[in-house]
């Protein structure tokens, strides 16, 4: 019995790893799954950061062939500064976002990094250099404490904690019955936008990589906690080069410059002085928020809060 035993034991042990690598693949290809369209060039090199500039040359792109989404797209975001990019909803704000990191390569022209072509490098290179908050953030079937940790395996847990209270997620973890240990995804427990976007924060500041692309949600965040986070986001972007993909307008006057897109183009640039003395699209944009946030404040005023 004993002879058979072991051999059994062992295929026993042979069935759990292969499902544990089965459910990491699962993983790994629902988070590749955008991203088969580009792959390595055999002679792909890594990245080498220096600064991380980003410079968009006369970049054009379009998901069909059919349809441009960008146009001639040119500009710089020069290492440790912050670029901000507004427009209206469709302008091709994100389309940015998803070319830096990669998921599409640009129809015409080019993105570099610190000078390289990032058709050039190795894309796991490229990958570590940059922390993405997705405006729609998809969390993994997994705990919040995976969820943070991925891609660190070597993290701590007061690491992590610190992440987490940083991207002023760990209170509300804390609230939950299996605090961290919580299951979280389509299988766990719902959060909201702003939540998962927090934990994409948390996941990003643990990961400090050079260069930040923050996608700001539309309306995931309610305003005191999209404050607090703005803050908290303004501190670390000190150290490097960041590009907000910006809704709110309120959000980025602080900006080294800020760019102003309409369908597919930039139509404008300068920093928020500048732009709204030009009286332009931005300063017609800024009119518009201004007066919307005044008619809400009256709204809350009306009501007594
Ligand atoms: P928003 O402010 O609403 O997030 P945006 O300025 O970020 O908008 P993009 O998401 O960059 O706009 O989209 C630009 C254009 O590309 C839109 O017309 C959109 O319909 C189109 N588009 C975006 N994603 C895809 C996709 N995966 N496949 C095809 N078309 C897409």
């Amino acid at each position: 019995l004993i002879q058979l035993y072991m051999p059994l034991h062992f295929l026993g042990f042979v069935y759990r790893e292969i499902r544990h690598s089965l459910a990491d693949m699962e993983r790994m290809f629902g988070l590749l799954a955008q991203n088969t369209e580009v792959s390595d060039r055999p002679d792909a090199r890594d990245l080498h950061i220096r600064g991380g500039e980003i410079r968009f040359e006369h970049v054009g792109f379009g998901y069909d062939d059919r349809r441009m989404v960008l146009q001639d797209v040119s500009f710089d975001v020069p290492s440790g500064h912050k670029v901000a990019v507004v427009g209206a909803s469709g302008a091709g704000k994100s389309t940015l976002s998803r070319l830096i990191f990669r998921f599409y390569d640009a129809t015409t022209g080019r993105i570099l990094i610190d000078g390289q072509d990032i058709r050039d490098v190795t894309q796991k290179s490229l990958r570590r250099a940059i922390g993405i908050v997705p405006q729609d953030t998809v969390l993994f079937n997994d705990t919040i404490y995976y969820n943070i940790a991925y891609g660190q395996p070597d993290a701590t847990r007061e690491e992590i904690i610190e992440a987490a209270r940083s991207a002023h997620i760990h209170e509300f973890v804390e609230t939950l019955p299996d605090k961290y240990d919580t299951l979280v995804g389509e299988r766990g427990l719902k959060l909201s936008g702003g939540e998962k976007q927090r934990v994409a924060i948390a996941r990003t500041l643990l990961k400090n990589p050079p260069i930040l692309v923050f996608d700001e949600a539309t309306s995931a965040l309610d305003s005191r906690t999209e404050k607090a986070i703005q803050a908290e986001l303004q501190e670390i972007a000190t150290n490097h080069t960041t590009l907000v993909i910006a809704h709110r307008l309120s959000t980025i006057m602080d900006a080294d410059q800020i760019l102003v897109m309409e369908h597919g183009q930039i139509v404008e640039r300068g920093t928020h002085g500048e732009l709204l003395a030009q009286g332009g699209a931005y300063a017609h944009m800024w009119a518009l928020q201004q007066q919307e946030q005044q008619e809400e404040e009256e709204k809350l005023k009306a009501v007594g809060v």
